[in-house]
């Protein structure tokens, strides 16, 4: 029997999941990914081979039964049916925050779950729900190890001002602090980033994850010395229905002026906002591009400023740039994004090459630039993976 790695990256209506077959000298063979979507409306599964193709596929009509929990042991039926000469020896699971306490990933156990949960009120939108497979498999198959990983972990090599907001010590010292996230993200682009351009990966670099879920990271020789995330994912960037950073202001006026509860500002924050919110339309940037509307130029614009502005600070922060990396749905799709952001950087030595930028790069800028321009797809499942292996090997 064959030994594998599985991954869980649990969200409020969706369960992504990927397998993977440990070969030889660890390395890790992708053979299933897939997810349930849906998950409180009509869920509905399917799952790819590692060259794509389809391997299964089933769709369910709501109902209170078919929730995460009665979900997740089909995922773990299906998988022992369909891959039976694989034996998942470890879970490993991504995990939005890991608060001041967890800087590397940790196995699994009754107290990592309780001090996990305690940080869901940092990242509401997805904590609760990362955190919610792992009970579910501690039931349904007790002998496997479980490993959480975090986003917060690769920004823990920030020192200095980047960790703290310009409050009370006595509340920084309580965890208020800044952590940065998409760092599973990061970690793997910095990881390959040599292959790519060893300049850049021995210098100064800023990765921009762009996806429903945005932000910036400056790497300085592959280490995150900054990111456009604080305390929690609700900063920075605006994003498909987030804000991103707001003048706090703002927020007592609407506690004290419009009576609004903290429920209220958390949907407002986190779900009402960002590309959604401007548009009016939709959160999805290709709707959002395809569409002529005043109010959704307004909002792609809004994008596109707001990441100049960071990628300005950025370049401020590492002390000049050698490259600028495009990842995630946006990052990797969107040349019309990728080209607003990079004509303004002229004046940094930032030259785009239409052409390659159509294609989706890699280069994208042309081979004079000083400064080169990058997409590169990410790949956060790999690194848990990976992490997995690595600590239930000790
Ligand atoms: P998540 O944070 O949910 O993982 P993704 O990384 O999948 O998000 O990114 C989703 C975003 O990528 C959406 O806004 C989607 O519109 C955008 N996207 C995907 N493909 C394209 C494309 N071809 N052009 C423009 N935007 C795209």
């Amino acid at each position: 029997m064959k030994k594998g790695i599985a991954v869980i990256n649990g969200g409020s209506s969706s369960i992504k999941f990927s397998l993977y077959e440990i070969g030889e000298n660890r390395h890790l063979e992708p053979c299933c990914h897939g997810q349930i979507e849906g998950i409180g409306v009509d869920p509905n599964f399917i799952a790819k081979a590692g060259d794509g193709k389809v391997m299964g596929k089933k769709r369910w009509k709501n109902h209170p039964d078919v929730n995460h929990r009665f979900l997740l042991s089909f995922l773990i039926e299906w998988t022992s049916e369909n891959l039976e000469d694989l034996q998942v020896t470890a879970v490993g699971h991504r995990v939005v925050h890991g608060g001041a306490h967890y800087s590397e990933p940790v196995r699994v156990d009754e107290r990592v779950l309780e001090r996990l949960g305690s940080l869901a009120p940092l990242a509401p939108l997805h904590q609760p729900h990362n955190l919610a497979p792992m009970g579910a498999i501690t039931d349904l198959a007790p002998d496997v190890p479980q490993v959480a990983c975090f986003d917060t972990a690769f920004h823990s090599t920030h020192t200095g001002p980047e960790r703290y907001f310009p409050l009370p010590r006595e509340l920084t010292a309580q965890g208020v602090r800044r952590y940065g996230f998409h760092g599973l993200s990061y970690e793997y682009i910095a990881g390959r980033l040599a292959e790519y351009d060893t300049k850049a990966a021995a210098g100064r670099t800023v990765v921009l994850h762009l996806g429903n879920g945005a932000s910036m990271c400056a790497l300085k020789a592959g280490k995150s010395i900054a990111s456009t995330m604080g305390f929690s994912a609700a900063d920075g960037l605006p994003m498909g229905t987030r804000t991103g950073a707001m003048d706090p202001g703002v927020l007592l006026y609407l506690m004290q002026e419009k009576k609004m509860g903290p429920r209220e500002i958390e949907n407002l924050l986190y779900r009402e906002s960002g590309l959604l919110g401007v548009s009016g339309i939709s959160s999805d940037m290709r709707v959002l591009l395809e569409n002529s509307s005043p109010e959704a130029l307004e909002a792609v614009e809004l994008f596109v400023y707001r990441i100049r502005k960071e990628l300005g600070g950025f370049a401020s922060v590492l002390e000049g740039l050698d490259a600028v990396v495009f990842t995630a749905g946006i990052g990797e799709n969107a040349p019309e994004i990728r080209r607003r952001v990079c004509e303004k950087y002229l004046w940094l030595g930032l030259e785009l090459d239409d052409k390659a930028n159509l294609k989706n790069g890699p280069r994208i800028s042309t081979p004079g630039s000083k400064v080169s321009a990058w997409v590169i797809p990410t790949d956060e499942e790999i690194m848990i993976a990976r992490h997995t292996l690595d600590l239930i090997n000790g």
